[in-house]
């Protein structure tokens, strides 16, 4: 399905979503894409528990607060979400205009595109046990997407941490036998959720084994049979129909690298005013942006957006200036903020 918008932004980290707010003060709407399926980039896939101190006037904050407190803050703007989707291409059609399309098959043609892609798209850490990637979404899964799908069914969970502790809560009573598989018994999961693991072990409902998926039997064009290796290199088989994989996410700069812009050791070069990239309408801001003196940090980040915006402001409309108005005091900020102007009517 195409789709026509103002501006396309790729990459819902907390820079991305900082977008969003800025081109809305300025009334600009915004789609907003992530490769992953929740917004929040690094601070929810890589530390959301972990406490921030350098957030100005933000003595301390949880990173995936930060992200919460950050979605709140976009919520006046109406943005766009697609999610659980790279975005694949995009591609400049004329001077104005540039096509954007998703790996869920989402078109848009847009004026502006705000590369906020960090690192790069998360992407599973792979199970490498040989052949088995031809049976990717068929009987091995990097994500649940259809818990139903794995219902009586025999499954085998791969990973010490958070995901593989959920799913195996989540579908060890429908499961028709469920093996946990980690290289110890030292978990990453939350203490309680390995206590419910623990107590459907007690039950009968799940078996833990510590040791690896070392090789796979197949036949009928299936994986029938998985072969785990013990730490003391004793191997053993068990059949499998579904195997699930949570050894968790590395970061991919994937197609970002290939869409005709300046790279320097991959990020995009970009000048201090606009934050613009060599290919003018692509815009650059948060990790992935480089420039003389750039540092990864979230505030330097929300700096970017707000400069990027009021470019993109400009190249919307061109001949016109952009006037700078102040959130405490401009009727038109407060409208499009959806408040009415008194602290106490903001914080209503
Ligand atoms: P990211 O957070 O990396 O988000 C980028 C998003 O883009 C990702 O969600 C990715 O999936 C998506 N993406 C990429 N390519 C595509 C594509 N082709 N299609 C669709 N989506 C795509 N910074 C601080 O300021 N203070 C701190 O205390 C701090 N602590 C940190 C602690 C740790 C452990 C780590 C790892 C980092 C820390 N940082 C800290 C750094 C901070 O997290 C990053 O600077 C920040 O996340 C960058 O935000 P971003 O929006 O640019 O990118």
């Amino acid at each position: 399905m195409t789709t026509q918008t103002d501006v396309v932004i790729v990459g819902a980290g907390p820079c991305g979503l900082f977008a969003i707010f800025e081109l809305g003060l300025l009334g600009i709407k915004a789609t907003i894409v992530d490769a992953l399926p929740k917004p929040g980039g690094q601070c929810t896939e890589l530390y959301p528990d972990k406490p921030i101190y350098d957030i100005p006037a933000i003595p301390m904050c949880g990173a995936q607060e930060l992200v919460d407190r950050l979605l709140e803050q976009t919520n006046p703007f109406g943005a766009t979400y697609l999610l659980d989707q790279q975005v694949t291409e995009v591609q400049k059609l004329d001077d104005l205009q540039f096509r954007v399309a998703t790996s869920a098959g989402n078109e848009m043609i847009t004026k502006a595109v705000v590369i906020a892609g960090g690192v790069g798209s998360f992407q599973p850490m792979p199970l490498r046990v040989p052949g088995v990637d031809s049976f990717e979404n068929e009987q091995l899964f990097y994500r649940v997407k259809n818990p139903s799908q794995h219902h009586g069914k025999d499954l085998i969970v791969l990973g010490g941490g958070d995901s593989a502790f959920d799913w195996v809560v989540e579908l060890a009573e429908s499961a028709k036998s469920l093996t946990l598989i980690h290289r110890s018994d030292n978990f990453r999961a939350a203490p309680a959720t390995v206590a419910k693991m623990r107590a459907l072990e007690a039950a009968g409902k799940v078996r833990f084994i510590i040791g690896n998926v070392t090789g796979i039997e197949t036949g009928d064009g299936r994986i029938k049979q998985a072969v785990v290796t013990t730490p003391d290199k004793q191997t053993q088989t068990m059949p499998v129909d579904h195997l699930l994989v949570f050894f968790g996410l590395s970061p991919k700069l994937g197609p970002i690298a290939e869409w005709g812009y300046d790279l320097e050791k991959n990020q995009i070069r970009v000048d201090t005013e606009r934050f613009e990239s060599s290919v003018p309408g692509i815009y650059a801001i948060g990790d992935i942006a480089t420039y003389p003196g750039k540092k990864k940090l979230i505030l330097s980040g929300f700096h970017e957006g707000a400069l990027a915006a009021f470019a993109i402001k400009s190249r919307l409309n061109p001949g016109e200036k952009v006037h700078l108005q102040y959130t405490t005091t401009s009727p038109i900020m407060h409208e499009r903020l959806g408040v009415k102007g008194t602290p106490e009517a903001a914080a209503e």
